[in-house]
């Protein structure tokens, strides 16, 4: 099953992408860590798109686009998290055949808690939160071992900006998976718990 995972800055995309992942086997595929493994390589790519993830800018759609047709291949059951983020990118992916679109829904005040308390292992792939999802043992990431970190783009100015830049998009993003009928919204505001059971039983109506 292809599915996307649409919703702003700490929605509880990757939360949700993660566990799918381990439960349902669906391949995460999140924009956002590929361009931030680009960054880390430290190549003259990674220094041009470091500029745009540190002012909280989207990179441009035409490189996204090309970045995300790489990571997708041949792969036939996966969740975008993070692509798209423009009406430009959706056109672009339409040949893939999208079957679901989750909106996680959550209000701006949420949204600040949660990315001030954000934090994720070192490798990137694991997501927790002080208060209501802290890892067992404290800065250490539960699956991994590694040490926990706060992303530099959490930071509240940096914030302030990517929800701006969202909010430009996002509505017109999401009129456009509705008029598709694709598109489910979920009450992102939710316990972590209930969101993902909430999303698995919009996957099972979508399967029957
Ligand atoms: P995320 O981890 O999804 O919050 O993404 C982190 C940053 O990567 C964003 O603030 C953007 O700078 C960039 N980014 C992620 N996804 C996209 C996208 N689909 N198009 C353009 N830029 C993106």
């Amino acid at each position: 099953m292809k599915l996307i995972l649409l919703g702003p800055p700490g929605s509880g995309k990757g939360t949700v992408a993660e566990r799918l992942a381990r439960e349902r086997h669906f391949i995460p595929i999140s924009m956002g860590e590929i361009l931030r493994e680009e960054v880390n390589k430290g190549t003259s790519l990674g220094q041009e798109i470091k500029k745009y993830i540190e002012k909280g800018n989207l990179v441009p759609d035409q490189l996204a686009v090309e970045m995300i047709k790489l990571a997708v291949g041949k792969k036939n059951h996966f969740i975008l998290d993070g692509f798209p983020r423009t009406v430009e990118q959706a056109k672009k992916i339409a040949g893939l055949r999208i079957a679901l679109v989750i909106y996680l829904d959550v209000t701006e005040k949420v949204i600040l808690e949660r990315l001030a308390g954000r934090r994720v292992c070192q490798k990137g792939e694991h997501i927790y939160h002080l208060q209501n999802l802290p890892p067992k043992k404290r800065g250490i990431c539960d699956h991994d071992g590694s040490k926990l970190i706060q992303r530099k783009d959490d930071q509240p100015q940096v914030i302030k900006e990517r929800l701006k830049v969202y909010q430009q998009k996002a509505k017109l993003l999401i009129e456009f998976y509705r008029k598709k009928s694709i598109l489910s919204t979920v009450d992102g505001s939710l316990e972590p718990k209930e969101v993902y059971e909430e999303v698995v039983r919009r996957l099972g109506k979508k399967i029957k």
